[in-house]
This record gives structure tokens, C-alpha cells and sequence, in this order.
């Protein structure tokens, strides 16, 4: 079998819809493309896709198959909508502020395209209802940020023989594969393991530029419409990689991993497994921290030199730039992190962390136990929550 470039497939849906004149002229822009035709737009509106996330890359895939006209979407994204998703989740906007992604998205996608079912599934995607979900899908794209959800998919769909349209965002930087075990290679041929979770960044913590999103989503879209339809070559065993910042693509050639743990030759993963055990939860648990009233009263006592502790804002340079808490000191985690990093945290008086809502701080704060420092805290839900309670004139973000 041939790996690498020019990877043809069979087209992956068979049986053709049959469609309305009304839809006909909708989809006339694609009918008319010689390679598509009336009979791949048949198999087009014959596909069903699910969408794990309906965020930053899950915006821009949802509306342009719903603009393709496939036959069932399922959004799957447990998340509300707030403030900070506006810069980039173009499904959604001011007045959805506080609702349910994957609701609002029904609602955006049935006043684009009515002839498009679309099936909500307002949780998260795990280990006990992934296959369930998927088995009714043709194909899965995952526009999730987080490892446990992309090896979840992976290993859901080697089981299940689906393709995954895998890909992944952060500042200025893109990469898109497919992943099919009957063509090619999967996901963990190319990431065997997760990497810490001390490394992991997401558009959360690192930001992401807005249009790279539309960028890599309308890739993975393409990517699903010729695995529907069969034309053209197709990404399986290759990623395609996108810097903004250089605006250049590249390819990267991959392999399948012959001791792969689940598509390889003796597969020791045959169902599915404790995916936030392996990467790292999903979404960091809260720890009991320090309300951000309680803080403000530490530092009223610190400067009448009744209470002696360190505040240390781990975040980013940016971050900090943006808004910070009066009287902390600037240590950002990768310095905690690098050699001799724990020199720079004081070990002769409390100590207690901060970042952007908490979850950072937490990690930061359990690795800091784990080495041997005893009087770490940190601001449960970070200067978001800061801002909130106790100084609303600052910046949030
Ligand atoms: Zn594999």
C-alpha cells in the first residue's frame, strides 16, 4: 500500500441522496464543477459528520458542510459561550453570550441550511459514550484543544473504521492530518505519547490568531468532502503544516507505526481507555484556593506588615501586560519550570500563584508540592475572577 503522497481513496460514501430541484440550485456552484457533478454532490448530501467541538476550528467546519450541504451534522461541545470566544467562534455572537455552543450552533446552522439534520450532543465526549456517538457518523473532524479528546477520536474511530480529520491551532501555527487506519496511519503512529501536561498550551493560555482558524477548519472541510466524494488526493499519512507568520505551507511525510499500540501488527489498545489518565484531564480539576476577597485582605495585611507571603503571576508577558494584581512579582511558569527554576520561588515565606482563571497556577502549584514546597496556594479562577470581585475597572480577558 502506498503511503505518503497522492493517496487516492474509494469514495467513502456509496449510496447517492436524491435531491430536490431547490436543492439542485443551492448546490449549483458544485454540480457545475466538472469533478464534483450532480452525482458527488448526491454523495455530499448523503454524508453524515460529526464535529467534536463547535469552538475556533468547529465554527468554520460547521458552516461550510452546512453550506456543502451534508445530511446530518453532529455537534458535540459541552462548553457555554462567553466573551472571549467572540474573537474567533464566528457561529457565534453578543446574544449568545452564557448559552450552550452546541445549541446555538443548531440554531446558526438551520438558517444557513434547513435541508441539513443537525443532532446536538451537549456533553463531552469520553470513553463511554464515544462510540455510541460516533458509530452513527460517517466521518469525524475534531475541532477540540486538548490531547485526551484527540486520542479518545483516534482510537474510537481505528476501532470503528472511521476516518479522523485531525488538527490542531496555537498562536500562529496550523497542522492538519487525516488519520485512517485503512489507508494509512493514525494519530498515535505519529504522537505515541502525550506530551506532559507542564507543556501543554492552549489558545486559552497562548492565544490564537483569528483567522488562522478559518484557515486550517476550511482545510479539514476539504479534507471531508473529497474523503466523501473520492476526488483528488487526500491527506492520509502526511501532515500539512501552516505558519502564519512565515505564510508558508510544508508537508510532512508519516508512517505507520508497525508496534503501534492500536493499528499496528499486535494492537495491546482494543477498546477504549482512560483518556484523562493518560493526557491529563480535559479541563484542569479546581483545587481549593484562595477566593480573590480573601487576597485582597492578605495584601491589605501585607502592607501593614501584619502578613508576610509572595503573589507570582505565572502567566505570559502579554497577559501581564494586559492587566496584573498590584504587588506581585512576575515569574513566568516556563522559568519555574526551566533548570534551577525552583530557585526563584521563595521557600521561607507562603507563596501563592496566579494566572488567568486558575487553571495554570493549579498545575503549577501542585508541581511546586511535589518538589518539596509546602506553603503554595494559589487565586482560585485566576485575575479573571480578581477582576470580577474585587478591581471591575480593570481589564478582563
Ligand atoms: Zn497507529
Amino acid at each position: 500500500m502506498l503511503y505518503g503522497s497522492n493517496v487516492k481513496i474509494n469514495p467513502l460514501i456509496t449510496d447517492l441522496a436524491s435531491l430536490s430541484n431547490e436543492e439542485i440550485k443551492r448546490y449549483s456552484r458544485h454540480v457545475l464543477l466538472p469533478e464534483i457533478g450532480l452525482d458527488n454532490q448526491q454523495r455530499i448530501s448523503n454524508a453524515k459528520v460529526l464535529v467534536i467541538g463547535a469552538g475556533g476550528l468547529g465554527s468554520p467546519i460547521l458552516l461550510y458542510l452546512a453550506a456543502a450541504g451534508v445530511k446530518e451534522l453532529g455537534i458535540c461541545d459541552f462548553d457555554v459561550v462567553d466573551e472571549t470566544n467572540l474573537q474567533r467562534q464566528i457561529l457565534f455572537n453578543g446574544l449568545s453570550i452564557g448559552k450552550d455552543k452546541a445549541v446555538e450552533a443548531k440554531e446558526k446552522i438551520n438558517q444557513l441550511n434547513p435541508f441539513v439534520k443537525v443532532s446536538v450532543f451537549n456533553e463531552l465526549i469520553t470513553a463511554k459514550n464515544a462510540e455510541s456517538i460516533i458509530k452513527n457518523f460517517d466521518l469525524v473532524i475534531d475541532g477540540s484543544d486538548n490531547f485526551a479528546t484527540r486520542y479518545l477520536l483516534n482510537d474510537a474511530c481505528v476501532i470503528l473504521d472511521k476516518p479522523y480529520i485531525w488538527a490542531s491551532i496555537y498562536r500562529f501555527d496550523g497542522q492538519v492530518s487525516v488519520f485512517w487506519k485503512k489507508y494509512g496511519p493514525c494519530y498515535r503512529c505519529l504522537h505515541p505519547e502525550p506530551p506532559p501536561t507542564n507543556m501543554v498550551q492552549t489558545c486559552a493560555s497562548g492565544g490564537v490568531l483569528a483567522s488562522m482558524c478559518a484557515t486550517i477548519a476550511s482545510l479539514q472541510v476539504t479534507q471531508a468532502l473529497q474523503l466523501i466524494t473520492g476526488v483528488g488526493d487526500v491527506l492520509i499519512g502526511q501532515v500539512l503544516s501552516y505558519s502564519a507568520l512565515e505564510t508558508s505551507f510544508r508537508k510532512i511525510e508519516i508512517n505507520r507505526d508497525p508496534n503501534c499500540v492500536i493499528c499496528g501488527k499486535n494492537p495491546t489498545i482494543t477498546s477504549l481507555i482512560d483518556y484523562e489518565q493518560f493526557c491529563g484531564p480535559v479541563k484542569p480539576r479546581k483545587d481549593p484556593g484562595i477566593k480573590p476577597l480573601e487576597l485582597k485582605a492578605m495584601l491589605e495585611k501585607r502592607k501593614n506588615n501584619e502578613l508576610d507571603f509572595t503573589l507570582i503571576d505565572i502567566r505570559e508577558e502579554p497577559e501581564k501586560n494586559l492587566v496584573e494584581i498590584d504587588g506581585s512579582e512576575f515569574i513566568n511558569k516556563d522559568e519555574i519550570y526551566a533548570q534551577d527554576g525552583l530557585t526563584l520561588i521563595p521557600k521561607d515565606k507562603p507563596v501563592v500563584l496566579y494566572c488567568r482563571s486558575g487553571n495554570r497556577s493549579t498545575e503549577v502549584m501542585n508541581f511546586l508540592q511535589h518538589n518539596g514546597f509546602l506553603e503554595i496556594s494559589h487565586l482560585e479562577g485566576g485575575i479573571v475572577a480578581w477582576v470580577k470581585e474585587v478591581e471591575p475597572n480593570k481589564v478582563s480577558y
